[in-house]
């Protein structure tokens, strides 16, 4: 049978439900490229949404599994302990933020978001969540639940888990305000919700992305960060902040709400921390943690030695390799040459990004999103051999989450396609 039929039937036997981004069919990756079955090479800007940081199949990463797989696949933490996860643990002390010293391991970014609501629900005996339009925290129901980022995540599956309420977001480009006029009418509306549909004193939690991720590619203002934590002090809210994209120095900092002051009572980490393994965390005070009851929370492969392994070395790579100094440099560089390309095109209405997170937004004339302008110049990369993702609501935002090991000739390569596809696309 030809690849081409192979792929045919296979594509009848895999669910509708799942939509694959890019025609492109890869036989293996290397560093910031992936390569198809034809060995035709693409620039890889998705990083698997923004999980292999330290490009595909880094040696040190590679060597880490490959030697645990030999040793110990499967220990299964709720039952014995193990090595990796003793040292991983150990290793993830020396870069969480201060104070927040108790680890509890799953396997996916949402399961770690479910483990962050039923904690902050049994630590404070509150059933209230407060979530910021566009956010994503994954499909699990409880994640879910918390999700704004897109309706079809929502559709079809209601009653979601009853308690949480919608916040306005800082979206400064959406609402035509500037940065701190949209944080005032933020903070404002969030004030108001609490006089009127959310009372603060039922708040267990507000949950936030430090840059909104799968809505839209938005960094937080710091003064909203700011705002929140104030507030969560004062009515004994929890503030947990969902890492799982911007963590593990994707935003050029190690950690993304490091761009401002603010410290979160839980942070949820997943994707980066181990190149591709499925691994996620959250972590907290240990007095916090304890007061979630014994043994409510589990699973059976949560903190799998071999990802614990790769995560170790994930941490060793990104030390050793200055990637964080990297994603910011980078980061500047493919935001300035994004920003340059944008100003000849006016249907590309915002350019905006931290680190190595940067994104366009198309536009129609109006203002009003423009999808189909960002899916023919999304196609058109690919096409030219740069792979990217959308995003946002309307999947009107075009998205470069490149590796963290992506140098500035890699980045001219990569804006060089941009902007042969942005003419193509908007041609
Ligand atoms: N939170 C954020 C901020 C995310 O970006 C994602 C994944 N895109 C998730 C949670 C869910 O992670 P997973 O897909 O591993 O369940």
């Amino acid at each position: 049978m030809s690849t081409i039929l192979q792929l045919g039937v296979i594509m009848a036997q895999l669910s509708p439900v799942l939509k694959q981004a890019t025609p492109v069919q890869v036989t293996r990756g290397e560093g910031v490229y992936l390569y198809d079955q034809n060995d035709q090479r693409y620039l890889d800007f998705t990083a698997g949404i923004g999980v292999t940081s330290t490009g595909h199949c880094h040696p040190k990463v590679v060597a880490a599994a490959q030697r645990q797989v030999a040793t110990l696949i499967h220990g299964q933490y709720t039952t014995v302990m193990h090595q990796p996860l003793i040292t991983l643990t150990e290793r993830l002390g020396e870069v969480l933020p201060a104070g927040l010293d108790s680890l509890f391991y799953v396997n996916s970014g949402s399961e770690a978001v479910e483990a962050a609501l039923r904690l902050a629900r049994q630590s404070t005996g509150r059933q209230n969540a407060v979530v910021f339009q566009g956010s994503f925290h994954g499909r699990t129901f409880g994640a879910a639940s918390l999700t704004t980022s897109g309706a079809k995540i929502r559709a079809g599956i209601g009653p979601l888990v009853p308690g949480v309420t919608v916040a306005p977001f800082p979206y400064a480009y959406r609402y035509g305000l500037s940065e701190q006029d949209a944080v005032a009418f933020a903070l404002r509306e969030l004030d108001y919700l609490f006089a009127t549909a959310s009372p603060a004193a039922d708040i267990a939690a507000f949950f936030i992305e430090p840059v909104l991720g799968e809505g839209g590619y938005v960094p937080v203002p710091p003064a909203f960060l700011a705002g929140l934590r104030e507030r969560a002090d004062r009515h004994g809210i929890l503030l947990v902040l969902d890492e799982v994209q911007t963590g593990f120095g994707r935003t050029g900092r190690f950690w993304g709400h490091q761009h401002s002051e603010v410290e979160p009572d839980i942070l949820i980490t997943a994707k980066g921390l181990a190149s591709g393994f499925p691994l996620s965390a959250i972590a907290a005070s240990t007095e916090l943690m304890s007061r979630a009851l014994p043994g409510s929370q589990g699973g059976t492969y949560g903190g799998n030695a071999v990802a614990c392994a790769a995560a170790i070395a994930t941490l060793e790579v990104i030390q050793e390799e200055g990637l964080v100094a990297n994603a910011a440099t980078t980061g500047e560089q493919l935001l300035a040459g994004a920003r340059r390309i944008a100003a000849d095109h006016s249907a590309i209405g915002d350019v905006r990004g931290l680190g190595l997170m940067v994104a366009s937004e198309f536009v129609e004339p109006d203002g009003s999103p423009a999808p189909a302008a960002a899916a023919r110049v999304h196609r058109a990369a690919s096409d030219l051999g740069l792979l990217l993702l959308t995003c946002g609501p309307h999947g009107n935002v075009v998205r470069m989450i490149p590796p963290l090991i992506v140098d500035a000739e890699q980045i001219d390569q990569g804006l060089e396609i941009w902007s042969k596809a942005v003419a193509v696309g908007l041609g």
